[in-house]
């Protein structure tokens, strides 16, 4: 066991059995977590700075952890490890108003940000479903999405610069203030989604917009199949003005929605599609006029359109119910596919096949304007052999979307979780290419081992 006394001198390091049980998993439930020699609670550059040191010193892993929403199990400690937790650096620094840019520190959260940024008349758009609840850190880590993000981009679309302390200790500078610049290698953006395999972002420097207009519309269409929702979805998302927000749930979802939050949603039909558009109000009613069209003609057996704002609010409040609503349900394993847009009625038929091959339960939604889905596996608690269906589902899931040109991850991550199915989507010499990227800014391989798909 490596000795804790150099660090000790240095920091508070956490050793209570309890409290590391406490930082060694996010809410991926499949994830399996090891055992932590120690944690630290960082409050500043020079504790980040100290801990790498250390780290390096003594050839230990260290897992770096934000709020601990994660979904792939990135921020799951590994035996012997110690978690850096960096939810305590929680400033916002700056709020440039006329440049429209704020300069944070990693644990502000997401919603935190966006409230700061409203009282100068800006927006900081990605807007992760945990907006409340996760934090900037983790967004950059992950490349976080959204829901607005099939408008306005995702969390990498945001970040203008970088401060990341090292696998050895040094603290280094990516990026710009500026609205543009070329200079150097585009270190910011190799950092952003990295998973904290690369280095600890101890701040960053995120873009901000105009608030938006108030003007707001809203259609949503209820469809007999999951199949029809995904192609009305395909043809709003493709239309010259697209959605700002273009969501679907499926029965499962929607069931599960309805008896946590009970609002009256439809709970016969086989999926209800989103649709919203954020422009000014003449374009918004011109626009929800056709959706409503488009939904008919793709076999809506209703279809409803509002710009009343707590309308507006509480069919997006559902859709961000859906997760915590399935997880009420039983043990919900969390998929995070991503398909091409003309294969996504094809992808959400795969699905419900691939539910009953296994005889498991799938509750699927997500982000349709981006073909980013989140097939929800839920089998009852402590049913081991549903457990073992519900891996195997998942695992058809992922090949499912890969064969239709898919990717494993649309904006969860890799963690833990997918570390093993990597190869299927990233060819070899890609990922000794990747291997050698890692190595270079952490030659231990200390960082976060054993996630991403990295070897080292
Ligand atoms: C109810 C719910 C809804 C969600 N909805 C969405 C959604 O709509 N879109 C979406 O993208 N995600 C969503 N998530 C997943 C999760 O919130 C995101 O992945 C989020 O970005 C994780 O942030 P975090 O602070 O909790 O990070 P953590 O879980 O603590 O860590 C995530 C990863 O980032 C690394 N990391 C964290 N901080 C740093 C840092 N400062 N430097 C380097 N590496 C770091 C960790 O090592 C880990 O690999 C949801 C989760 C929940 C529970």
């Amino acid at each position: 066991m490596s000795d804790l006394s150099a660090l000790q001198a240095e920091v508070e390091v956490i050793t209570d059995i309890d409290v590391l049980e406490s930082v060694s998993r996010d809410q991926a439930a499949l994830a399996l977590h090891g055992r932590p020699l120690a944690a630290v609670r960082a409050t500043s550059v020079a504790d980040v700075q100290a801990v790498m040191r250390w780290a390096t010193a003594h050839t230990t892993s260290v897992v770096v952890r934000g709020a601990g929403t994660g979904l792939a199990g990135g921020a799951n400690a590994i035996d012997g490890c110690i978690v850096l937790d960096v939810s305590r650096m929680n400033s916002i620094l700056e709020i440039n108003q006329y440049e429209r840019y704020a300069v944070v520190e990693p644990g502000v959260l997401n919603a935190d940000l966006d409230r700061a940024a409203a009282q100068h008349g800006l927006w900081y758009p990605p807007d992760p479903s945990s907006w409340e609840i996760s934090s900037i850190g983790g967004n950059i880590a992950t490349n976080a999405g959204g829901l607005c993000c099939v408008k306005y981009g995702v969390t990498s679309d945001y970040v203008l610069g970088l401060d990341v302390v090292l696998a050895d200790g040094s603290l280094i500078h990516t990026g710009r203030r500026t609205a543009k610049g070329v200079t150097g290698l585009d270190l910011t953006h190799l950092f952003v989604g990295s998973e904290g395999t690369l280095g600890v972002v101890v701040g960053a420097t995120l873009r901000l917009r105009s608030r938006r207009s108030a003007g707001s519309a809203l259609v949503v269409g209820s469809f007999p199949t999951v199949a029809q929702a995904g192609a009305a979805a395909m043809v709003i998302s493709g239309g010259v003005r697209g959605p700002s927000m273009l969501e679907i749930m499926d029965r499962t979802t929607v069931r599960a929605v309805e008896a946590h939050l009970r609002m009256g949603l439809d709970t016969e039909a086989g999926a209800l599609l989103l649709a919203r558009d954020d422009s000014a109000h003449a374009e918004s009613a011109a626009l929800a006029d056709l959706w409503q069209v488009v939904c008919k003609e793709g076999g809506a057996t209703e279809v409803f359109a509002t710009s009343q704002s707590d309308e507006v609010e509480a069919m997006f409040a559902a859709r961000r119910a859906a997760y915590p609503a399935l997880e009420k349900a039983g043990h919900a394993l969390l998929e995070d596919l991503c398909v091409p847009l003309g294969r996504l009625p094809e992808m959400l038929e795969r699905i419900d096949a691939i539910a009953a091959e296994h005889s498991v339960m799938i509750g699927t939604f997500g982000h349709a304007g981006d073909g980013n889905l989140h097939p929800t596996i839920v089998t009852p608690h402590g049913d081991e052999p549903a457990r073992e269906r519900a891996r195997a589902a998942f695992e058809d899931i992922m090949h499912a979307a890969l064969a239709m040109g898919g990717v494993l991850s649309g904006e969860h991550g890799i963690g833990t979780l997918k570390h093993e199915f990597v190869q299927y989507e990233i060819d070899a010499s890609t990922m000794q290419a990747q291997e050698r990227i890692k190595r270079a800014l952490d030659p231990l391989c200390i960082l976060n081992p054993g996630r991403k798909g990295l070897h080292s």
